[in-house]
């Protein structure tokens, strides 16, 4: 039986994970498909718990599912501890590095009855539908670093080997091949010979995928044309210091931060969760967006269960309910029917 682990974490982790498990539960049961789902502490309540942001238990227990779905982790109580023992480094790079998700995948969409919620330009965001493809466990976040005294100075090193640069642009091309075929490979080749290799493996896998057209841009141009005229791309892939950047950057074309989902993986084995944090100003209130928690579940049918039927279902019922003026208060405008984290879960429920 398929083995889901579900780390809630910290803050409004603890509230909407519980509305992703119910519409995951429910969705499920219709597809007549039995899921194992087994929780686990991670984060600051792992540390209240037992001592440690990342036990051996959780760690162990996400090794053996086939998914993992993750809240968020953090919070002020645990932000003078020493950078290895808080809950952002030693939880999210741990299971990040322990279980080597070395691709992340944010889908962009623009959800048209969220038009008006965006701060850019209605006519700019109206229709963009796009995946930005991130290099997770490379690149200069992991190289050596180190510093001098007298004069002081630092440095950190970037290193890709081909190995690291291929599986993230294979990536890619296969995700290229799901949607429209079109893959754009963002780079600073200008410059670095970490992305003149990068651009070099990019051109000789396209000849393994004649049917995607590849183009290449630099990372400043990207970032350009991402607020410029952000329709033309479809499928971005980049490493990941770029990759970090041009994310949330893109997560304005969205909408709001409590929209968007994101998928780790490794091959399908994957960690699925919304892109932003504990937020502890609204924890314990009922006041949380659950929908990114949601379509972060929606990845998970996807990727790593093939379940694209049922990734739809549930992407469309988030549709409908917004359609329908459903808010949390992140998302809210005069008139809106603002609703709480677990009506806005009873919503999805209702539409699916
Ligand atoms: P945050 O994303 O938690 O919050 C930023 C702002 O957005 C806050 O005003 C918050 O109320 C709002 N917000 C975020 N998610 C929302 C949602 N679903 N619905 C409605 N409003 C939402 O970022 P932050 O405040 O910089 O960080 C808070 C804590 O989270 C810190 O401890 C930080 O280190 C941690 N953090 C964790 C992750 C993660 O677990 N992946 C990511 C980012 C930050």
């Amino acid at each position: 039986m398929p083995k889901i682990a579900v780390l809630p974490g910290d803050g409004i982790g603890q509230e909407i994970i519980p509305q992703a498990v119910r519409v995951l539960k429910a969705v499920l049961a219709e597809a007549d498909a039995d899921f194992e789902f087994q929780d686990y502490p991670v984060g600051g309540a792992a540390i209240e718990l037992v001592g440690k942001a990342l036990p051996e238990e959780t760690l162990q227990g996400c090794r053996e599912a086939d998914a993992v779905l993750l809240g968020a982790v953090g919070g002020h109580q645990w932000d003078h501890l020493p950078a290895s023992e808080r809950p952002e480094t030693a939880a999210l790079l741990g299971l990040r590095k322990g279980l080597n998700f070395y691709a992340n995948i944010r889908p962009v969409r623009m959800i048209p009855s969220l038009l008006a919620t965006s701060t850019l330009k209605e006519d700019v965001l109206d229709g963009v539908d796009m995946v930005v493809i991130r290099e997770l466990t490379g690149g200069v976040y992991f190289g050596e670093k180190g510093r001098s005294e007298n004069p002081r100075s630092a440095y950190d090193k970037m290193t890709y080997s081909e190995e690291e640069i291929r599986r993230i642009l294979v990536q890619g091309f296969e995700t290229a091949m799901l949607r429209s075929k079109k893959l754009c490979s963002v780079d600073k080749a200008n410059v670095l010979e970490t992305s003149r290799l990068w651009r070099e493996i990019a051109n000789e896998l396209a000849k393994e995928y004649p049917d995607v057209e590849l183009t290449h841009m630099y990372v400043d141009n990207a970032a350009m044309q991402l607020v410029r005229n952000p329709k033309q791309f479809d499928v971005i892939v980049t490493e990941n210091m770029f990759g970090d950047i041009l994310t949330d950057l893109a997560s304005m074309l969205g909408g709001s931060i409590g929209m968007l989902s994101s998928a780790s993986l490794s091959g399908t084995q994957g960690m699925y969760e919304p892109a932003h944090g504990s937020a502890p100003d609204i924890a314990g209130k009922n006041l949380a967006n659950p929908l990114a928690t949601i379509l972060s579940a929606a990845l998970m049918l996807r990727y790593s269960f093939g379940m694209e039927a049922e990734a739809l279902r549930i992407e469309k019922a988030v549709e409908k309910v917004l359609e329908q003026g459903y808010r949390t208060g992140d998302l809210a405008q005069a008139g809106d029917k603002v609703v709480g984290t677990i009506e806005m879960g009873d919503a999805i429920l209702a539409a699916l």
